[in-house]
């Protein structure tokens, strides 16, 4: 795939001017124009609490707290998503380096980059390296937690 390709249209599709209404402009650097936080920075990095992480942008579940490892990245590191089709992931060629973007499927807004066989011993091998930013902590203390096998 290329970088600026063919997604299908998002289900959320506002205009850039909504979107920097409804974002604030650190929101709207990451979402919106593929920015990256600083690692350390974001609040969810060692956020343990159970419960959901949403899109920013657009509210869709995204990934779980059993999904996530702590990574020592810097940033949120879950080592799936909620379900596959939740996010899309897409090649990244800029920066000189060839990395995989992951994308909301529903608003196409990025939320970071995906990583595979680092060898941190999660059921995937993958680090979802999530930017805390693009994201909205839902607690969920007294649901039950709901499938905890990885969507491959
Ligand atoms: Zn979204």
């Amino acid at each position: 795939m290329k970088r600026t390709d063919e997604l299908p249209p998002a289900p959320v599709a506002k205009s850039d001017a909504q979107w920097r209404a409804e974002l604030s402009p650190q929101e709207y650097a990451v979402l919106r124009e593929a920015g990256t936080e600083r690692p350390f920075t974001g609040e969810y990095t060692d956020n343990h609490r159970v419960g959901i992480y949403r899109c920013r942008a657009c509210g869709t579940e995204l990934f779980r707290s059993d999904h996530k490892f702590d990574s020592h990245c810097g940033w949120p590191s879950f080592f799936t998503p909620l379900a596959g089709d939740r996010v899309i992931e897409r090649s990244d060629d800029t920066l000189g380096m060839h990395r995989v973007e992951v994308l909301c499927a529903n608003c196409h807004s990025h939320l970071g980059h995906v990583f595979a066989g680092e060898g941190y011993g999660t059921p995937t091998d993958l680090r979802y390296c999530i930017n805390s930013i693009s994201l909205t902590f839902e607690d969920e203390a007294t649901a039950p937690a709901t499938d905890p096998a990885p969507n491959a």
